[in-house]
């Protein structure tokens, strides 16, 4: 926490992002060490590389989808060559954060058209706007808020602010003729917002129509499961959209009141804390029942530790930071479902997350002896 106080200029350092420590003008021993580490984690990472095109299929034939997250359209060819069979999540701040006023339809189309045109036929999730909370834009006149990731951000600005949302869905509508493309809206917290939030998409489609612009008219429309009052009524909000993507990120800030970008409080921000298990097992068993796809979209799922918790889950798909897609894949590709069922089974007994932690460490140690020593298996 205190490097920058530390580090004097013209020190040499090494920067061990897997581990989170920084040494300061090492002994020569310490720098070979880890030219040593380095080396032998490029040759890792190019053997996984390799196998990074094939399916994501478990030993005994379980399929599931990885896809990519992205933020700009410069990152889809990353996307692909990592080896996502997708986009999972099209983060669309970008374009309304930097600082020249809120983007034209025109220039919005433009963008999306390009990201479906490049994935083509592989499906596209944009999201709608999630401004504000841990993403600002100074064009947003609102007050200043106390709390701001409780306040007016994503859906919540957009049905404050329908013009801005028009304007961006009339954007991704038209993209959706050139491609597979689907929307989903952030933050929703029941179903009263998204039936506002579909009622604006319909009159949308309605223009459309009447000014004979095409558009994909089956579009998939979906929702970020990401505030707990969502996951309790993910029963209910599953009639109404073709597909769940789970945030687990803003999911456990709310469900375990820990604000995501406050490091004094960063230790209790626990993926494995039974509450978030149970909370994801039960969207997912609401998305089973009412025959809709769940995918999950947040930083758990490029998370080596996490993958047989959620293939055990039984997730349709998992989106993430392409770079982490090739280990991902490869740990898919080496896991039974019928053993991450039982794993899962045998932790969802467990009370606390470090019992959980230590648990699936343990056995991920079991099969990926190698994922230790280079520094994957440290979150
Ligand atoms: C999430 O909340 O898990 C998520 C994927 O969205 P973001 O990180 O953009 O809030
Ligand atoms: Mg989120």
């Amino acid at each position: 926490e205190r490097a920058t106080a530390l580090v004097q200029d013209g020190d040499l350092l090494i920067v061990d992002g897997g581990s989170g420590v920084v040494v300061i003008n090492p002994e020569d021993s310490d720098i070979i060490l880890y030219q040593e580490r380095k080396l032998r984690l490029q040759k890792y990472k190019s053997s996984i590389a390799r196998m990074s095109h094939l399916p994501a299929e478990t030993p005994d034939g379980h399929r599931i989808f990885i896809n990519a997250n992205i933020e700009f359209l410069e990152e889809v060819t990353a996307a692909k060559d990592y080896g996502g069979e997708g986009i999972g999540l099209y983060r669309t701040e970008f374009l309304y954060l930097r600082g020249k006023g809120f983007p034209e339809e025109e220039e919005l189309f433009e963008d999306y058209r390009e990201v479906v045109e490049i994935m083509q036929p592989a499906p596209v999730s944009i999201r709608t706007l999630d401004l504000g909370g841990d993403k600002f834009a100074s064009e947003i006149a609102i007050s200043e808020e106390n709390n701001p990731a409780l306040g007016l951000r994503a859906i919540r600005f957009c049905l404050r602010e329908p013009e801005i949302f028009k304007t961006q869905l009339r954007a991704i509508l038209r993209a959706s003729a050139f491609g597979k493309l689907r929307l989903m809206f952030p933050m929703i917290s029941g179903l009263q917002e998204l039936l506002e939030a579909k009622a604006i998409l319909d009159q949308v489609r309605d223009d459309l129509t009447r000014e004979h612009i095409p558009f994909d008219n089956a579009m998939k429309v979906g929702i970020m499961v990401e505030i707990p009052s969502a996951v309790v009524m993910a029963d209910i909000l599953a009639h109404h959209v073709d597909f769940f993507s789970i945030g687990t990120n803003d999911l456990i800030q709310y469900a375990l009141a820990i604000d995501r970008v406050n490091e004094h409080v960063a230790y209790m921000y626990q993926p494995f804390h039974p509450a978030i298990l149970r909370m994801i097992q039960q969207v997912v068993a609401a998305a089973r029942n009412a025959g809709i796809q769940v995918s999950l979209c947040g930083e758990m799922a490029g998370d080596p530790l996490c993958i047989s918790i959620l293939l055990g889950i039984g997730l349709d798909g998992l989106s993430m930071n392409a770079r982490a897609i090739p280990l991902v894949k490869k740990m898919v590709r080496a896991i039974p479902m019928l053993q991450a069922r039982s794993d899962l089974q045998k932790i969802m007994l467990l009370n606390t997350a470090k019992e959980v932690r230590t648990y699936i460490l343990q056995q991920t140690r079991k099969i990926f002896p190698e994922l230790e020593e280079r520094g994957y298996l440290l979150n």
